[in-house]
């Protein structure tokens, strides 16, 4: 008898109806790659949570094993950079959309989408960053290229007590910025100021309509929300400054005026992770184990197991997730 391992399945029927299930699988049953790896510990992002309820087409193969990140051991490899036995990390590259993902004891996939476990961080560690914090790296570094620097004045973080924006607060404070986290969760700003916060806002501060141009409040930020918080952030950027968007927690729109671009010369950044190059992704996984405070990192995260995925699922596109969510394999 082949050796089994619990996965979960999303499935759909010929009326496109979903389900997701609990079920068994070998090894036999997982998809082409060069690489098998025994998943120590996983998350739930936002992205998993719109796939395993189905609120958005994250979801573009049937049946699939969910989950687009993963930290474990090789098991066995026909690829040249690995060997059985060692630690590495998977973020993206269409893993739980279109490729078996996470969410099973193992997984197989091209060993081109691994990167190395960074000394000093466990498996547990990198999931308690995730595609959440490792996305808010790559924002923090794509600010640092255009010269957003600490000395350059306070920076914003949307979403703040999210899971991207959880740890682009400590990441940023840890860094020396001057850290403006915008909430919706008032009850959370003791826990934004924990993780380095100097301030806390109101998520309504940023939610309506957007001047054109508003008072200069920030020399730039990080963005997970989208739609009208974008707009309004990237109005009070400050002149020359910029603004990393990675996310569309509160909407997909984009309802600003160029006025900040051409009368401040205001950037926006656009910050990918899914197909982020192999050199950017090495690069954010140093960073995050050189400046990303491990204290801080166990404040913002709890362990969940297999069982809890679905629910967990289900919370964080209701936004009732704070920080970040690792799941014990
Ligand atoms: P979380 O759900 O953990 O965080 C999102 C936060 O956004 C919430 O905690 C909440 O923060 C805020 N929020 C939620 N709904 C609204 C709303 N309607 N209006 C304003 N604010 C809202 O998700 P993640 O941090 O994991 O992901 C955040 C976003 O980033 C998602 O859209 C995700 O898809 C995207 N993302 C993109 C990546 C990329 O490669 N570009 C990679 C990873 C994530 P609070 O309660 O503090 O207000």
């Amino acid at each position: 008898m082949p050796e089994t391992f619990k996965a979960i399945l999303i499935s759909r029927d010929e009326d496109k109806n979903q389900t997701v299930e609990v079920t068994s699988l070998s090894e036999a049953d997982l998809m082409e790659g060069d690489v098998t790896v025994a998943v120590e510990a996983t998350t739930v992002n936002y992205k998993d949570g719109l796939a395993i309820t189905g609120k958005a087409p994250v979801v573009r193969r049937w049946p699939l094993v969910p989950g687009i990140d993963f930290a474990g051991t090789v098991l066995s490899s026909d690829h040249p950079d690995w060997r059985k036995g060692d630690k590495v990390i998977l973020n993206g590259w269409g893993v739980g959309e279109v490729h078996y993902g996470a969410y099973a004891g193992r997984a197989r996939v091209s060993g081109d989408w691994l990167v190395p476990l960074p000394d000093g961080i466990s498996t547990h560690d990198a999931m308690a960053v995730g595609t959440a914090g490792y996305t808010a790296m790559l924002c923090v570094m794509a600010l640092e290229r255009h010269g957003v620097l600490p000395q350059r004045g306070p920076v914003v973080v949307t979403g703040a007590a999210g899971g991207v924006g959880s740890v682009a607060v400590s990441i940023m404070s840890g860094l020396g910025y001057h850290v403006v986290a915008s909430t919706g969760r008032s009850a959370e700003a003791a826990y934004l100021h924990e993780l380095g916060a100097a301030e806390v806002i109101e998520r309504e501060e940023l939610s309506g309509p957007a001047r054109p141009l508003g008072k200069e409040r920030w020399a730039g930020g990080i963005d997970s929300v989208g739609s009208h918080t974008l707009a309004n952030v990237l109005s009070m950027t400050a002149y020359g400054g910029a603004v990393a968007a990675c996310g569309l927690a509160g909407g997909m729109d984009l309802p600003a005026s160029v006025a900040p671009f051409i009368l401040r010369g205001v950037s926006l950044l656009g910050v990918d992770s899914v197909m982020a190059p192999k050199e950017l992704r090495i690069e954010a996984w140093r960073r995050i184990a050189s400046d990303l405070d491990l204290g801080k990192l166990s404040a913002l995260s709890r362990t969940i197991g297999f069982d809890d995925i679905t629910e967990a699922a289900r919370d964080i596109v209701e936004g009732r997730i704070r920080g970040r969510v690792v799941v014990d394999m």
